[in-house]
């Protein structure tokens, strides 16, 4: 399978953003909302893709269904192969519901790795990760990263149910502490989780990352105020048609040095500093 790389008009001279023909290897339901989906390239994704960054999807062709742009997707998992990428997602509409069509064997093309991935420090000993719903999946690579660091994870993970929870495929064997918080009993309740944040930011860590919830990142930029010492990131999802910084139209504003920024999620992010995220912006 031909890896390619095509020359994308974007802002940095010399940039290029490589197009790989795939095999899809693996491609099941997890549950009853998100699929696992493993693909096989000729390049070595595993050596050039960070967590945090995100590639662009061309969802297959069907009799009913015809999605035109490409999807974004989180990197789920790379490797153990250089060629191996993997994802992890909810059929949401006509994009995903193509995807799910797919069947081992077939053929798929993908676009990157693109945008910026987390920071993780050297110095880092404890790390707090909190996630909501499919954010999981963006998050699984860098617990897989900050356990081969040999970092204390704690994981605060959102999700509408027991069921929908999926601290398993978030955590793929790393050890860490996870507190789950759920819509069904009401603990996901943003005045039940403030007192479980700010108690395990009182316990101490280096570092926060946060993915799938607003709310959730919101609270914890407030939360932080006393920590300024503590590194904080936030992975955005954004309605994007090109995922290369060319149509802008994921452009959302951000607070930086006390003047508002604008930045296109696909390019300078997805993966932001928490504390430079505004709120109730829906583009
Ligand atoms: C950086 C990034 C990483 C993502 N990672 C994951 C992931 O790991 N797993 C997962 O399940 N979903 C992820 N998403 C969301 C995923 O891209 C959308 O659910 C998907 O594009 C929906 O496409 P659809 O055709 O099925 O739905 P439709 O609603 O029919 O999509 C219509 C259009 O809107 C765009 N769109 C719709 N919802 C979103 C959204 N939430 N964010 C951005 N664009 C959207 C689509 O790209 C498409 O162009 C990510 C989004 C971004 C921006």
């Amino acid at each position: 399978m031909p890896s390619s790389c095509t020359t994308a008009q974007c802002d940095s001279p010399g940039r290029r953003v490589a197009s790989h023909q795939c095999r899809v290897t693996a491609h099941q339901a997890v549950n009853a909302r998100y699929r696992y989906l493993r693909l096989q390239a000729e390049a070595d994704l595993a050596g050039s893709t960070r967590p945090g960054q995100f590639y662009q999807l061309r969802c297959p062709q069907t009799s009913v269904l015809q999605p035109f742009l490409l999807r974004p997707m989180s990197v789920y998992g790379t490797g153990p192969d250089a060629g191996t990428v993997e994802f992890l997602y909810a059929v949401a509409g006509t994009g995903t519901l193509a995807l799910a069509t797919l069947a081992e064997g077939q053929s798929m093309e993908i676009v990157g790795p693109l945008g910026q991935g987390f920071t993780l420090d050297a110095s880092a000993r404890r790390v707090l990760l909190v996630a909501r719903g499919v954010g999981l999946a963006t998050m699984a690579p860098l617990v897989r990263q900050a356990a081969q660091a040999g970092l204390a994870i704690d994981v605060l993970l959102s999700a509408r149910s027991p069921a929908d929870a999926m601290a398993d495929e978030l955590l793929r064997g790393a050890p860490a502490t996870v507190h789950a918080v759920f819509d069904s009993d009401g603990s996901s309740a943003v005045d039940r989780v403030e007192p479980l944040l700010a108690v395990l930011l009182a316990e101490g860590c280096d570092a926060v990352y946060t993915c799938g919830s607003e709310r959730l990142a919101l609270l914890l930029r407030r939360l932080l105020q006393p920590h300024p010492q503590v590194r904080a990131e936030v992975a955005l999802e954004q309605r994007m048609a090109c995922g290369m910084g060319v149509c802008l139209s994921c452009v959302r504003p951000f607070e930086r040095e006390g003047h508002v920024a604008l930045q296109r999620v696909c390019r300078e992010g997805p993966v932001f500093p928490l504390r430079e995220m505004l709120g109730g912006w829906h583009g």
